[in-house]
């Protein structure tokens, strides 16, 4: 059982809420118990819960690019990108979720999100669903 969500990002770096996404395919595969796992196929984004509120969205963003802020990064020679590939690593690409009762147990800010480092870009995310 599965899912996937496919999501254009517009800036380089850009926090996308896929929680209703995310519930919409719970729902389909008819999962009462169980788990889900979420996983984005791209080793320059990432998967992250978080709060879904636009002043903390910005400080994650602000916060993301302090820590690759003035850095010379080796794999820039090649395509330019290592901040991405580090921010995404760093956060991880996936997360594991339970669901109880047809619900994704989650803390009320506990949203899920994509987090783009390398945009615009299509990205996809894989939902696996198992009971
Ligand atoms: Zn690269």
């Amino acid at each position: 059982m599965r899912g996937k969500i496919i999501i254009t990002t517009k800036e380089r770096y850009e926090l996308t809420d896929i929680t209703s996404e995310v519930e919409e395919i719970v729902k389909n595969n008819n999962l009462e118990n169980g788990i889900i796992t979420v996983f984005v196929p791209h080793s320059t984004a990432a998967i992250l819960l978080t709060e879904n509120e636009e002043g903390l969205k910005k400080d994650w963003i602000d916060f993301f690019k302090n820590l690759v802020a003035g850095k010379n990064f080796l794999h820039d020679r090649i395509d330019n990108n290592a901040d991405s590939h580090l921010l995404s690593g760093l956060l991880g690409q996936g997360k594991v979720l339970p669901v109880k009762n047809k619900k994704i147990v989650r803390g009320t800010w506990q949203n899920i999100f994509l987090a783009e480092f390398d945009g615009p870009r299509e990205r996809s995310v894989e939902v696996v669903v198992i009971s």
